[in-house]
């Protein structure tokens, strides 16, 4: 390849985004700059994070993970402290960042301080391959942590977080939330009744898309029952067809009629039946006792539904009740939906948050942003605030993959541009009047 070839290679990857940074007369050029500037003193912090292990139940981790967070939040002028959870939930609390004022929109900025990680698990580490770097919590979401912190000090170094009105929220429990979560999820919630948008920094999947939408979790368990007699019989009216043929109905039906649905999934994942059954539920896990010269007397199935909005989950929540109300001769069956994650869907405000979210990039140098489709992430804490806000946009913390595995990866790179887009984007947000 001629030289002269590489250099414009090269000249069309870096030049606007040093243009950028080389501007010191914009606002862009500003923040830029200063993110640029510190982007190895925001790797070194993430490191030193992730090599602090906080597994949702280290909780001593989770609050270390924190205080090495809070006073750099202190310094930028946010008022900090931790909303503990009562003991018996074991969960780590959450720490709140707060910095009142009077103008633009009131933002709420989310992020966690736990990974899946145990303190007993192999993958402890922060190791650097390149552009790559792996670790627990590297992605998910430390490396969103120092986003919102990076764009914060960039905020703080051309003198606009004065007058804004911000808070961080980071919890200590997101991937295994405390039980109820009416009460593991209040700071979050109060946060969000005091503000206008919410943002979430859990990674990106690609550099460009940013999440607009979540499905949500509902979790469903049920129970049939049959007649116990000698398998002789089953069929004939007195005995009728048994909780086992009840329960594969209902499953089947739910098949059936719920599988097409877009958005709509539904698993099962635990099934035990027979003449008795031992579960314990907070386990995952059960035995049961039968034969095949006994009509079975009692099964159990349990699983999740991920859904789109709360129509879609009322709606899917309607048809199983139904279904399972339809019952085989000689048989009952319940079901029971519990707990789970609200949905965040796709609403328009969402989406124009997502433009504005877009041309922040485009004028940063770094190309247009579009939805990522709602299939292709679970749900998190923004989850839960979705509907306490007029929009919300998630998935704008550094890019990565393998999240909740020991291959969680993040492309080092896409940190500091990652923290200029989110410095940008509160920029033009706490200047709206
Ligand atoms: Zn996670």
């Amino acid at each position: 390849m001629p030289k002269f070839t590489g250099i414009i290679f090269l000249f069309v990857i870096l030049h606007i985004p040093l243009a950028i940074a080389d501007d010191r007369s914009s606002i862009e050029g500003q923040l830029s700059h200063y993110i640029m500037s510190q982007q190895q003193e925001q790797l070194l912090l993430l490191e030193k994070l992730v090599n602090v292990n906080s597994g949702t139940d280290n909780i001593a981790g989770v609050h270390r993970v924190g205080e090495i967070l809070r006073p750099s939040l202190e310094q930028l002028g946010f008022k900090t402290y931790w909303i503990e959870q009562p003991s018996n939930m074991q969960r780590a609390g959450t720490l709140v960042a707060e910095h009142r004022g009077h103008k633009g929109k009131r933002l709420l900025l989310i992020g966690h301080l736990d990974t899946v990680f145990p303190s007993n698990s192999p993958f402890q580490h922060f190791e650097r391959h390149g552009n790559l770097a792996t670790g627990p919590g590297v992605i998910d979401d430390k490396g969103g942590d120092v986003v919102i912190l990076y764009a914060l000090k960039a905020l703080q170094a051309i003198h606009a977080l004065d007058g804004s009105t911000i808070t961080v929220i980071l919890t200590g429990d997101e991937e295994d939330s405390g039980k109820p979560t009416s009460i593991s999820r209040k700071p979050l919630l109060e946060a969000a009744r005091h503000s206008d948008l919410a943002l979430d920094f859990e990674w990106a999947i690609t550099q460009d898309t940013a999440t607009i939408a979540r499905r949500g979790i509902r979790n469903w368990e049920i129970k049939a029952h049959g007649n116990e007699a000698h398998s002789s019989e089953i069929f004939q009216k007195q005995v009728g067809d048994g909780a086992i043929y009840e329960l594969a109905r209902i499953l089947s039906a739910m098949r059936t009629e719920l599988a097409g649905e877009l958005y709509l999934s539904l698993n099962p994942g635990l099934i035990l039946g027979g003449t008795a059954i031992y579960n314990d539920l907070s386990e995952s896990h059960g035995t049961a006792f039968g034969k095949g010269n006994v009509v079975a007397k009692i099964a159990m199935a349990k699983g999740d539904l991920r859904f789109l909005s709360s129509e879609q989950k009322i709606s899917a929540e309607n048809k199983i009740t139904l279904i399972v109300g339809q019952h085989l001769p000689g048989t009952t069956a319940i079901v029971h939906f519990q707990d789970g994650i609200p949905a965040m869907p796709p609403t328009d405000a969402n989406r124009e948050l997502l433009k504005k979210y877009s041309a922040v990039s485009n004028a940063l140098g770094y190309g247009l942003v579009k939805a990522l489709s709602p299939g292709l992430r679970g749900a998190g804490d923004i989850s839960h605030i979705a509907s306490l806000v007029s929009a919300n946009l998630a998935g704008l913390g550094p890019v990565g993959t393998g999240a909740h595995s020991v291959k969680e990866t993040i492309s080092v790179t896409s940190l500091p541009i990652q923290t200029e887009r989110a410095a940008l984007l509160i920029y033009r947000l706490i200047m709206i009047s």
